[in-house]
């Protein structure tokens, strides 16, 4: 199977994401919704009964909010929402997404502390639990799962086993893994897992999810530092009106979410749609070893979501030329987001398959110029 590009939608998009969509879902897009009729709502009910049962086997004690915007908000609304005032966040963080939250907290005012692993090493939890052991006012532990700044998968399990030992909230951003790898946040002690509509699932973007513990949340009634992002009111009003938003909902972009999980189904699941993924990062990294390229982290610690590549050691190479030229032949690249060296990134998420990897290795051969 291969997406091939139409003159409709003229590249393929290897920038997790937003990313390629299938054409039913962009299609399920073609009609306008009543945000509050019965129709609208039940469409959202089935949605955060889907995404709850994706998340885990014990999903009667788990609840799901959907929240607009892109996934920050959905992280923000998390961060501003859950950690009391006289609360403690720690933030373990080895990239961009991971400092974001730091950002944030520091915004909202709330007490923090880091531990920054750098930017190619992933989390660890023995720092985690010499600082769980010297300081007890810690409240909350926050972690990115897949860091989409370079492509790093952390090992969570070990971190959220801590957190439940030490009897701390866990926090995972989950928007560039969820859906895309099998994992159940029961097993992981996850209190709050976030992601978007425009990862994984393959919709397109507009809104975000939290996927919560029913008696974690139910506890965080007031708690919000903002209106708009209130997470506890926003899941209260989805549950008191059936599927309600407080506020005027992306309805077009939850009706194509809507086809994406049928189509994440029809697929077999988040296991075959980690199979697929695992299959397009292997082609995609082998095939640019083959080309010459050097990949930045060890096979261990790389996720089957985004590739970080370093610039290959030629004067010749400029990123903005490759981008170009593979733009001209179908495929849309991303550039690099750390600050040690030089690279550049593929996403390989979304409707891409093995033959489209194929197919932009060839792309890739044919413009070398360097
Ligand atoms: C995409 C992404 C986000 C959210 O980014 P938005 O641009 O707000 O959608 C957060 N964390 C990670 C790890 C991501 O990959």
């Amino acid at each position: 199977m291969t997406n091939q590009t139409t003159t409709d939608n003229p590249y393929l998009l290897l920038t997790p994401g937003p990313l390629t969509t299938s054409p039913r879902v962009r299609e399920a897009m073609m009609r306008d919704w009543c945000t509050w009729d019965r129709d609208y709502n039940e469409l959202v009910q089935e949605i955060r009964g889907k995404l709850v049962r994706l998340a885990t086997t014990r999903f009667e004690e788990y609840t799901t909010i959907l929240m607009q915007g892109s996934g920050t908000f959905s992280v923000e609304a998390v961060l501003s929402s859950v950690i009391p005032a006289d609360g403690k966040l720690l933030v373990l963080t080895n990239g961009a997404y991971g400092d974001r939250m730091v950002q944030m907290a520091r915004v909202h005012g709330i007490e923090t502390e880091v531990i920054d692993f750098g930017e190619v090493t992933p989390v660890s939890a023995a720092p985690v639990e010499q600082l769980l052991e010297k300081d007890a006012t810690i409240t909350h532990i926050a972690v990115v799962h897949s860091e989409t700044t370079t492509g790093m998968l952390n090992p969570i399990a070990d971190i959220g086993e801590v957190a439940k030992r030490y009897g701390k909230t866990f926090i995972v951003d989950a928007m560039s893994s969820f859906g895309g790898v099998p994992m159940d946040i029961a097993d992981l002690h996850i209190d709050y897992l976030i992601s978007s509509a425009n990862k994984c699932i393959q919709g397109v973007p507009g809104f975000g999810f939290i996927i919560a513990k029913t008696t974690e949340l139910a506890a965080c009634k007031g708690g919000a530092r903002t209106l708009s992002l209130d997470l506890y009111d926003q899941w209260e009003t989805m549950e008191k009106h059936n599927g309600k938003w407080r506020f005027t909902s992306p309805t077009h972009v939850v009706r194509a979410f809507y086809q994406a999980l049928i189509e994440l189904e029809a697929e077999g699941g988040v296991a075959k749609r980690y199979e697929r993924y695992k299959r397009n990062q292997q082609i995609l990294s082998e095939g640019l070893e083959r080309l010459g390229f050097t990949i930045l982290l060890p096979k261990q610690s790389q996720s089957p979501f985004i590739t970080s590549i370093y610039y290959p050691n030629s004067e010749a190479f400029s990123f903005q030329v490759l981008y170009e030229r593979l733009k001209k032949a179908g495929f849309v690249i991303y550039p690099g987001k750390i600050s040690q060296a030089d690279t550049f990134r593929i996403g390989n998420i979304g409707e891409v398959y093995p033959e489209d990897m194929e197919r932009l290795l060839a792309a890739v051969e044919e413009n070398r110029f360097w």
